[in-house]
């Protein structure tokens, strides 16, 4: 098979001090430098850069939220619709962007990321597909600490058991799915935002309870479609998951300076993410056989949409400042590495029982 290539985007946050010496965004849209002054052995900063040269599928600089819908979204919500798995990930150090891309300004509603966007347009698209009958089901899951935690648990009418014994489960024909995790069925586009707002709600409540902050959390929000044909009588069925997935922050433990508590999360993150990476070079070195997927439950849950069955894209977010421009050229070598990936998405068929 021959596959595809996973997309990765830089986005900046915007900022009135960008750090164009630093950051350079070529004319192509495409090619990000970056430039480091070069720091001696004895901490003195000289004039003396550094240089390095992404290429990647675009930069979002200056853009909407609009656009960046457009440009990074859109052909995968529309995959999903026709049976292709599909991911979105935001990645990158806290503060960002990334909950600002995926979920957008609750506060606006032409803030709104593409959570809300990707809901939008399924709907949109299902009224138009009057061939066809959809069911559409959401689901919200947390990764926090190593433990898999259901943002939508609370809402009534759940399926399935709650909390507890939540786990990644493998099973031949079904995939990847989350024992334990709500699945719920919604009609559309009011219902699911509802549903948005009471995970959005949970994952700030659950951030208190528990004193973590809500970057140390991985969250990642399914739309579950199953469609099939209404014209046509050969009893199949097309099923495909859409993971949009907020990542927790990138940023290294040496830098966040915690104790306890803090420090406790800051190494599963570390960990975790560090984790991702590794699944994720041995995925982008096509000699590698095992990619070591069971080593977190971030991985285990993603490892159909990293470099399988999905289509499947990055949004690598980053500060415009010269203060941050360690962790920025940090995001964009993760990035840069997940463009390596190559994926295979095919329609999830399946005859009828
Ligand atoms: P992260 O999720 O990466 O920690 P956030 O998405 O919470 O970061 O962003 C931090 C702050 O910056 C928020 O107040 C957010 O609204 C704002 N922000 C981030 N990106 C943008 C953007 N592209 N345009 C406007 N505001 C933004």
């Amino acid at each position: 098979a021959s596959g595809s290539e996973v997309r990765v985007y830089v986005r900046t946050r915007p900022t009135a001090a960008f750090a164009q010496d630093l950051i350079e965004y070529l004319p192509d849209k495409e090619t990000v430098n970056i430039h480091q002054r070069r720091v001696s052995r004895k901490g003195i900063v000289n004039n003396q850069l550094s240089s390095w040269s992404f290429h990647l599928d675009g930069v979002l600089h200056d853009v909407s939220q609009e656009e960046v819908y457009e440009c990074v979204a859109r052909s995968v919500v529309l995959g999903a619709l026709e049976g292709y798995n599909g991911t979105v990930m935001c990645f990158g150090q806290t503060g960002a962007g990334k909950t600002y891309t995926m979920t957008g300004a609750t506060e606006s509603y032409r803030q709104r990321g593409i959570i809300p966007r990707a809901l939008q347009e399924v709907f949109r698209e299902i009224e138009l597909r009057a061939d066809y009958s959809f069911s559409v089901r959401l689901s919200y899951l947390e990764i926090y600490n190593e433990t898999l935690v259901d943002l939508l648990s609370s809402v009534k009418g759940v399926q399935g058991p709650q909390g507890g014994n939540m786990a990644v489960i493998e099973e031949a024909g079904r995939g990847i799915w989350v024992k334990g995790l709500s699945l719920h069925p919604i009609h559309n586009e009011e219902e699911a935002l509802n549903l948005l707002f009471e995970g959005e709600m949970n994952r700030i409540i659950g951030a208190h309870a528990l004193n973590k902050h809500s970057s140390r959390s991985h969250c990642i929000f399914t739309i579950h479609i199953e469609s099939r044909s209404c014209t046509q009588s050969d009893a199949k069925y097309v099923t495909s998951k859409l993971n949009l997935v907020d990542l927790a922050g990138s940023e290294r433990l040496s830098k966040t300076g915690s104790e306890g508590q803090g420090q406790k999360e800051a190494m599963y993150i570390n960990k975790s993410l560090s984790f991702l990476e590794q699944a994720i070079l041995a995925l982008a070195d096509r000699r590698r056989e095992h990619v070591p997927f069971r080593q977190s439950k971030l991985t285990h849950a993603l490892k159909d949409s990293l470099g399988g069955n999905c289509n499947t894209v990055l949004v690598a977010n980053i500060y415009g400042e010269a203060a941050q421009i360690e962790e920025t050229l940090s995001t964009l070598r993760f990035a840069s590495r997940m463009k390596c990936v190559r994926t295979v998405p095919s329609i999830n068929e399946h005859d009828d029982p």
